[in-house]
């Protein structure tokens, strides 16, 4: 990659107990060890958050929550705001991930409210996109991506405090990962439509995600366009973590 910093961000999803802090804790050593080339981040289950982010405030390494409400606050039970994520420590929030628009219904404009609300609590929004099998198949890939894009992006857009994540849905704990080249066009034609929202010289991070492990993190994340990746799987151990973030 070129331009800007790497990002590395591990999305735990619902993995983790107490006992995971330990992992935390390996992954912070280890990435202090690696030098600062490039940026880590885990987003555990937001039981964790807390105590994760102390943790981590000791090796430089990110914190983010997994998912927030639009809202800052209010009778909305179960949920959390992103001041909420801010307050226990997280500096990052991933919004739009393919699991909630599948699970919870999630639709483009409530992506764009969250990534929002994310901005306007100081944190950094990881934005997800990416197209089903069928609509890849079909030749609909970077339509569909540009479409989630259109309605999901926070308004207004703070480039230098937003990320992209592209995730073909099919990729996503399937060990299944797209060529290089269709990760290169699409990962230029979001570079383009950010470059048209934004402007050229936008410092918007985009990153690859899809069943990311050390075997293939090299190639990855060295694709003209790829500034970083999202990895599920492959982040909920040190040792597979550090060595996809030393790759990139
Ligand atoms: C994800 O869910 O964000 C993801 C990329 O998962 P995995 O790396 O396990 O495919």
């Amino acid at each position: 990659t070129s331009g800007p910093r790497p990002l590395v961000a591990g999305n735990w999803k619902m993995h983790g107990l107490t006992a995971s802090l330990a992992e935390i804790e390996a992954i912070g050593a280890g990435y202090a060890a690696l030098g600062a080339s490039v940026e880590l981040v885990v987003c555990p289950p937001a039981t964790l958050l807390a105590a994760a982010a102390a943790i981590a405030a000791r090796f430089n390494l990110g914190i983010g929550g997994q998912d927030c409400d639009a809202q800052a606050s209010g009778a909305h039970t179960g949920d959390l705001s992103a001041e909420m994520l801010a307050d226990a420590g997280a500096s990052y929030v991933i919004v739009g991930h393919s699991e909630r628009r599948a699970e919870h219904g999630e639709s483009d404009a409530l992506v764009r409210a969250k990534a929002s609300a994310a901005l306007r609590a100081g944190l950094t929004p990881i934005v997800c996109v990416g197209e089903t099998r069928a609509e890849r198949d079909a030749g609909r890939a970077i339509e569909i991506v540009e479409r989630q894009l259109a309605g999901s992006l926070p308004a207004p857009i703070a480039a230098e405090r937003l990320v992209v994540a592209y995730e073909p849905i099919w990729a996503i704990g399937t060990g299944l990962t797209p060529t290089t080249n269709d990760v290169t066009s699409m990962h230029a034609a979001i570079r383009a439509r950010l470059d048209a929202l934004v402007g050229a010289s936008a410092p918007t991070r985009i990153l690859y995600g899809g069943s990311v492990k050390p075997s293939n993190a090299r190639e990855l994340l060295h694709a003209p366009h790829v500034d970083g990746a999202l990895v599920g799987g492959a982040s909920l151990t040190a040792k597979d973590f550090l060595a996809i973030a030393e790759a990139a």
